[in-house]
């Protein structure tokens, strides 16, 4: 599967409202920080890149991508600065924080702003947020400041107060569609169906054209299923196993043992939690076992789970303590919602 690069702003149309407000970055080009909040998949990288290119490039809407625009779309650009978070670490520290300071108090060597990026802002610890605080607060002249983060829960107040919000709803499934079919040229039925089920989220739609996510996504759906209608000794190796496994999927991506569970662990919820949407809205068979859970109440109890796994980072512990709460809703005919500690204490 080719990467997908962005094309400049003016030729992006899944997101209106962003557009519209952006648009008029594009003409005032000026001091600004802005915290972007939204679902993963709606979009939020594509944009900084897209808006970035139009800012720095000057061959206008069409530019087919002059070296310019490969520099910002490699990230080489010496005015532009992706932060994320670095290898190995599960938050960004205050170091790498200061370096973007410090890159940003110099004037733009070509472009006519500095623009630094933060994906994954929210996984700034409290320190790197404070010592981010003068920046946001009096950003450097010809600077512009982009937080993209998933949910706005995780900044301190401080920062929120100074940055401006803009929101990056889900995308609808003909948004996802289309984008299938122009910028990555699957054909209409296979787009249709990755929109369908993806949630709103093109990153994942895009997965359905990897055979080793499909496999992934079979066996987690027939795994889950099976230890749910099992018995305890069932769930208890299923666990052991989640714990351990390495998913083709998963490629040679750069990961540490701890980074390469949580993703496993995160695509196993994106996947059940997909399962369960479609049995909802009838797209797909609840097995004659399972029919005593209502579908509402277990797309709660897994979204409630999923949201655990940047907190514990223990596929063990959320793996248990979700079964523990599906298997016992399972057997009375209806789910509890049960706090962590209280079924901790269980296990
Ligand atoms: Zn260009």
């Amino acid at each position: 599967m080719t990467v997908f690069e962005p094309p400049r702003l003016e030729k992006l149309d899944s997101q209106p409202e962003v557009q519209r407000l952006l648009k008029n970055l594009l003409d005032h080009p000026g001091v600004q920080t802005f915290l972007w909040v939204g679902p993963e998949g709606s979009g939020k990288k594509t944009y900084a890149l897209a808006l970035v290119r139009s800012l720095f490039c000057r061959e206008g809407p069409d530019c087919p991508g002059c070296a310019t625009c490969k520099q910002v779309l490699n990230r080489t650009h010496p005015d532009f600065f992706w932060l994320q978070r670095q290898e190995g670490k599960g938050e960004i520290t205050v170091e790498a924080t200061r370096e973007v300071d410090r890159k940003l108090s110099n004037a733009p060597f070509s472009a006519p702003v500095k623009v630094a990026v933060v994906s994954e802002a929210d996984r700034m610890n409290p320190d790197a947020q404070n010592a981010f605080l003068k920046t946001l607060e009096e950003p450097p002249a010809k600077s512009l400041v982009l937080l993209l983060a998933e949910k706005a829960g995780n900044f301190l107040p401080t920062v929120l107060s100074r940055c401006r919000l803009v929101r990056f709803p889900a995308l609808p499934d003909a948004v996802i569609e289309k984008a299938l079919r122009e910028s990555h040229g699957w054909d209409k039925a296979e787009a249709q169906k990755a929109a369908q089920e993806a949630g709103g989220n093109l990153a994942l739609a895009l997965k359905f054209g990897d055979e080793n996510w499909m496999a992934f996504r079979e066996k987690v759906g027939r795994d889950w299923d099976r230890a749910l209608q099992g018995s305890d000794e069932d769930w208890m190796l299923l666990v052991n196993e989640y714990d351990q496994w390495e998913p083709e999927f998963l490629g040679d991506a750069e990961l540490t043992a701890t980074q390469r569970k949580a993703e496993v662990l995160k695509a196993a919820f994106q996947v059940y939690l997909g399962l369960w949407s479609r049995r909802l809205w009838g797209g797909a068979e609840v097995p004659p076992k399972l029919a005593s859970l209502r579908a509402e109440a277990v797309l709660k109890c897994l979204q409630k789970h999923q949201d655990m796994i940047p907190l514990y980072l223990n596929a063990k512990m959320i793996l248990d303590h979700l079964f523990l709460e599906l298997r016992e809703g399972f057997w009375r005919g209806e789910l509890i919602d049960r706090s962590f500690m209280e079924l901790s204490a269980q296990i």
